[in-house]
């Protein structure tokens, strides 16, 4: 089983996902902010900061 996680164009670009992310699996180069699955370590940080519920896992 793998998950991805993704952000959804829920995002707003605040920010707090960045900040939280211990391994800085996301990046802000795009309009929406991506998260890297190879460096993801699953602790699901950004999840729980993020305002809008913009990003999901899939299994
Ligand atoms: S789940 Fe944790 S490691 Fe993965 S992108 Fe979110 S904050 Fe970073
Ligand atoms: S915490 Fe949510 S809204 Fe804020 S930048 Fe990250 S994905 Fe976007």
């Amino acid at each position: 089983m793998s998950e991805e996680y993704v952000i959804t164009d829920e995002c707003v670009a605040c920010d707090n996902c960045i900040e939280e992310c211990p391994v800085e699996a996301i990046s802000d180069e795009e309009e929406i902010y991506v998260i890297d699955n190879e460096e993801c370590v699953g602790c699901d940080n950004c999840i729980d900061e993020c305002p809008t519920e913009a990003i999901i896992v899939k299994e």
